[in-house]
């Protein structure tokens, strides 16, 4: 497969649905095989990134390929991965929606079906940590245990995984449609009525194990 590609295309994508402003946000992918991590260089534009500016990292952070600096955000992608073996794709957006509850350290429950399908365990959020630190990549795997897909990073923005790389934009589709849900709701200044526990349970083995054509 053609790791370089999926990161220019996500990156084409990301601007496209409209999930981050400017250059903010970084995005990667691991080859299951090689356990290579390819990410996206760091201050570039997404509609400027050619093939020969995407990074190759192993999983300890040496550059295996590329000239260009990685993202700042390097090591809350590699201590995913780490933490993570069924995970190959990641995706770090600011997307407004989600940023209302990250603003405000609030986590967002599974309240819809499209959540218990896609979301794989309630959107926790970090304790603030500065952008590009240790102490953030370790707060970001923190709020990523077992199954969960999707994180909020205090007062910054949201962390979107996948198996694959389509998976983790629908994690990143579903988060911030989710979001949008709960703030409209919200300013009625009422609350999601909610699912049970089993029942998110349920719908989360079926489209993990069962759902497909
Ligand atoms: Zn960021």
């Amino acid at each position: 497969m053609d790791y370089k590609s999926i990161i220019i295309n996500s990156g084409l994508e990301i601007i496209k649905r409209g999930l981050t402003v400017e250059t903010w946000g970084n995005i990667s992918v691991r080859d299951s095989e090689s356990g290579l991590v390819y990410l996206t260089p760091s201050a570039m534009k997404y509609d400027e990134i050619t093939e020969d500016d995407v990074v190759v990292m192993d999983i300890d952070g040496n550059i295996v390929e590329g000239k260009r600096k990685p993202t700042i955000e390097t090591g809350m992608h590699l201590a995913i991965y780490k933490s993570r073996p069924e995970i190959n794709a990641v995706i770090h957006t600011h997307p407004i929606y989600s940023m209302v509850y990250a603003v405000q350290g609030r986590s967002i429950s599974q309240f819809t079906d499209e959540t218990a399908q896609a979301l794989g365990g309630e959107v926790l959020c970090t304790k603030y940590a500065l952008p590009g630190t240790d102490e953030m990549a370790k707060e970001v795997a923190k709020a990523l245990p077992e199954t969960h897909r999707a994180c909020l990073i205090h007062s910054h923005g949201a962390v979107c995984l996948g198996r694959s790389m389509s998976e983790a934009f629908k994690t990143a589709t579903v988060l911030e449609a989710t979001a949008r849900v709960l703030q409209l709701v919200e300013a009625t200044g009422a609350k999601p009525a909610g699912i049970s526990q089993e029942n998110i349970d349920y719908m989360w083995d079926f489209a993990q194990n069962k759902y497909g054509r």
